[in-house]
């Protein structure tokens, strides 16, 4: 996500950097600022290997057509919401796997609603990231 409240973002391979809001070192642990960065890190790779990510998202919606697929090579296109989906999908494994007994909202949250489904945590996603009036693409 590239707005400018958000706590990190991959803008493109042009940048190629994984930025941080300079706020979380504040009373952020490393292993939740470490799922931030898989989460941005999948993103950066959505970029470099797109054609890789198109085959994914064929592999998981076979009845998809390639037109309605919205990976690009380092766009300055906003993510898709299934885009999203995965890169959370990756935070969350990764803050599962180092959190032991730490709290975190922000990575507790999207842990909730990724074990609630594929379908919620879409729609959680939908309503966050439509919300400035971009609607994003699904795909
Ligand atoms: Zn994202």
């Amino acid at each position: 996500m590239g707005a400018g409240n958000t706590l990190a973002y991959w803008m493109n391979i042009g940048d190629n950097t994984i930025h941080l809001n300079q706020n979380l070192a504040q009373g952020t642990s490393n292993q939740a600022i470490a799922a931030l960065i898989a989460h941005e890190a999948l993103h950066a790779d959505y970029s470099y290997y797109p054609a890789k990510w198109i085959a994914y998202t064929r592999s998981r919606y076979p009845a998809l057509p390639l037109v309605d697929i919205h990976i690009y090579p380092d766009p300055w296109e906003e993510d898709t919401i299934d885009q999203e989906y995965t890169a959370y999908g990756k935070q969350v494994a990764v803050w599962n796997a180092l959190k032991e007994a730490r709290v975190d909202a922000n990575n507790d949250a999207w842990a909730a609603y990724y074990a609630q489904g594929e379908a919620d945590m879409k729609a959680e996603i939908r309503l966050l990231y439509n919300t400035g009036g971009t609607v994003y693409e699904e795909f």
